[in-house]
C-alpha cells in the first residue's frame, strides 16, 4: 500500500469508521479531534450534577441499519447493543393513556397486519400500503406531497418514527430520504427493524472499543488538535494546519475530513453541504425505571416523543425540538417530567435532573437541504470528505455517518493500490 499515512480529521462516528476501516486493515493511521474526547454528537460523560455517565443523547438504530452493525462487528463491539429479539416497539398516549405493543411479523410478508391486535389501534391492514408509496418519491418531494399525513396509523406510527429518524418535522422533510429507511428496513420485515440501544452508555458500544481496536493496531489518537487550514498545491492536499504546529503530507498521504458541514465549508473551497439544522433536546432524570417499562418507549399526546429507560436512569428524547432551545431549563425539565410521570405513572417528585439541548443536531432532512449533500471524492486526489452530512442517502443517522467513512476510506484505498 506504498507508505501511505490516512490522516483522518474528526473522531465523530464518521471518523471512527473510517480509521478503524484503515486500521483494520493493517493501514497507518493518524487520527485528530478538536474535542477532548471521540464520539462527536454520539458521546458519553461524566455529569457532575447527576454524578454519573450519560449520553449527550438518546440514539437508537435499528437490526437493518447493516453498516452500524458491521461497525460493531469490526470494533468487536456486536453484542453492545440491547432490545427486544422480536419486532415490538411499545406506545403511551398520555392524554387518554392507552398503551399498546406494535408486533410486526418476522419476514418479508406482513401477516401481522392482518391480526389487529399487532397492528396500530384503529388502522386497518390497507392503511399501511400507503407507506409504500414513499419507495417512488422523487428527490424533490417532501412527505407530505406524497403521504396524506393524517390518521391513526400516521399520528401513531409513522409520524414518531419519521420524526426520530429525520429530526425534521416529517411532513416537509424529504419523502426520498423517508423512502431509504423503509426500503432498508421495514420493507425487509420485522427482523430488520428491531430497535438496538447502546447500554449501559453510547461509548461503551460505539466509541471505546473503537479506540481500543486503533490503539492496538497502532493507530494514533490525537485529541485537543483543531485542524484550522488545509493547504493545497495543484490537485493535492499538502499540508494540515493545528494551532500549533503544521504537518505536512507525504506523497502518498490521503486526508479524510469528517468534521460536520460546517466545518468543511471553512476548510475546503467550494464544498457544497446543507446549511439549515435541527435541534434534538434530551432530558436525563437520575432513578430506576418501575419494573416492567421497555427499554424504548414511544410518548403519543404530549411533548416528550421517546423514553428510553437504563438502570440508572430515564432519559428523553425530543428531536425536531427548535422550539424548546431557549425555553428556561427548569420550566423545560418540569414540562418533560409531567409527560414523563404520565406515561410511566409516576407520583413522586421531580429526580435529579439534566438536559442537553443539541442545537444542530442533523441537518434539516428537506429535499432543499438533501440536494446540498457533498459528494465523497473531492477535486483533490488526496481529500475525501466523510459524515452524515454527506451524500449517503441516508438522513443523518448512525447507519448515514458509519456508511460515509467506511465508503471514503474504501475510495482512498483505491486510491493508493493504483
Ligand atoms: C442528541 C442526538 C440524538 C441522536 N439520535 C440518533 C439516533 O437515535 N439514531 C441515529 O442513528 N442517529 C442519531 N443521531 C445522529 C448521530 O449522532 C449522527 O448522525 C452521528 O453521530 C454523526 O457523526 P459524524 O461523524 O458525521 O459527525 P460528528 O459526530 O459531528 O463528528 C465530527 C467530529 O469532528 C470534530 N471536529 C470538528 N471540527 C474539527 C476540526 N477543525 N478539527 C478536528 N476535529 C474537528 C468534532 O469535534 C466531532 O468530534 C443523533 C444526534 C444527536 C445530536
Amino acid at each position: 500500500m506504498n507508505d501511505a499515512t490516512f490522516h483522518i480529521v474528526g473522531a465523530g462516528l464518521s471518523g471512527l469508521s473510517a480509521a478503524t476501516t484503515f486500521a483494520a486493515g493493517g493501514a497507518s493511521v493518524q487520527l485528530f479531534e478538536a474535542a477532548p474526547q471521540a464520539g462527536g454528537r454520539c458521546r458519553s460523560y461524566f455529569d457532575p450534577a447527576l454524578g454519573q455517565v450519560i449520553d449527550n443523547g438518546n440514539h437508537f438504530i435499528l437490526t437493518g441499519n447493516h453498516a452500524a452493525m458491521e461497525y460493531l462487528r469490526r470494533i468487536g463491539a456486536e453484542h453492545a447493543l440491547v432490545g427486544p429479539d422480536k419486532a415490538r416497539t411499545a406506545f403511551v398516549d398520555i392524554r387518554s393513556g392507552a398503551h399498546w405493543t406494535i408486533a410486526p411479523s418476522d419476514g418479508v410478508l406482513p401477516f401481522w397486519l392482518f391480526d389487529g391486535s399487532r397492528r396500530v389501534p384503529g388502522t386497518s391492514a390497507t392503511d399501511y400500503l400507503e407507506i409504500a408509496k414513499l419507495l417512488f418519491a422523487g428527490p424533490r418531494s417532501r412527505i407530505d406531497d406524497v403521504l396524506s399525513c393524517k390518521g391513526a396509523l400516521w399520528e401513531r406510527l409513522l409520524r414518531p418514527f419519521l420524526l426520530g429518524a429525520l429530526n425534521t418535522q416529517p411532513e416537509e422533510a424529504s419523502a426520498a430520504l423517508a423512502g431509504a429507511l423503509v426500503r432498508e428496513t421495514f420493507a425487509r420485515g420485522g427482523n430488520a427493524y428491531r430497535t438496538r440501544i447502546a447500554h449501559p452508555t453510547l461509548a461503551a458500544a460505539f466509541i471505546d472499543p473503537a479506540l481500543a481496536l486503533l490503539s492496538q493496531k497502532g493507530a494514533i489518537a490525537h485529541f485537543g488538535q483543531r485542524l484550522r487550514r488545509i493547504v493545497f498545491d495543484g490537485d493535492r492536499a499538502t499540508a494540515l494546519e493545528f494551532p500549533e504546529h503544521t504537518l505536512p503530507l507525504a506523497e502518498h498521504d490521503i486526508v479524510i475530513l469528517a468534521t460536520p458541514p460546517w466545518v468543511a465549508q471553512g476548510l475546503v473551497p467550494q464544498v457544497a453541504a446543507p446549511d439549515d439544522f435541527r435541534a434534538i433536546v434530551n432530558a436525563h432524570f437520575k432513578m430506576s425505571p418501575p419494573s416492567g417499562t421497555p427499554s424504548m418507549l414511544g410518548v403519543i399526546g404530549g411533548t416528550v416523543e421517546w423514553i428510553f429507560s437504563f438502570a440508572d436512569r430515564v432519559s428523553v428524547t425530543i428531536s425536531g425540538a427548535d422550539r424548546l432551545i431557549d425555553m428556561d431549563r427548569n420550566a423545560l425539565a418540569a414540562l418533560i417530567w409531567r409527560d414523563v410521570a404520565a406515561a410511566l405513572n409516576l407520583s413522586e417528585p421531580m429526580p435529579p435532573w439534566q438536559i442537553v439541548k443539541e442545537k444542530r443536531a442533523t441537518f434539516a432532512a428537506t429535499p432543499a437541504q438533501a440536494a446540498r449533500r457533498a459528494e465523497t471524492a473531492t477535486r483533490w486526489t488526496n481529500l475525501f470528505l466523510a459524515g452524515d452530512w454527506t451524500d449517503t442517502g441516508l438522513p443523518a443517522t448512525i447507519e448515514g455517518a458509519v456508511r460515509s467513512g467506511h465508503k471514503a476510506a474504501q475510495l482512498a484505498l483505491r486510491r493508493v493500490r493504483v
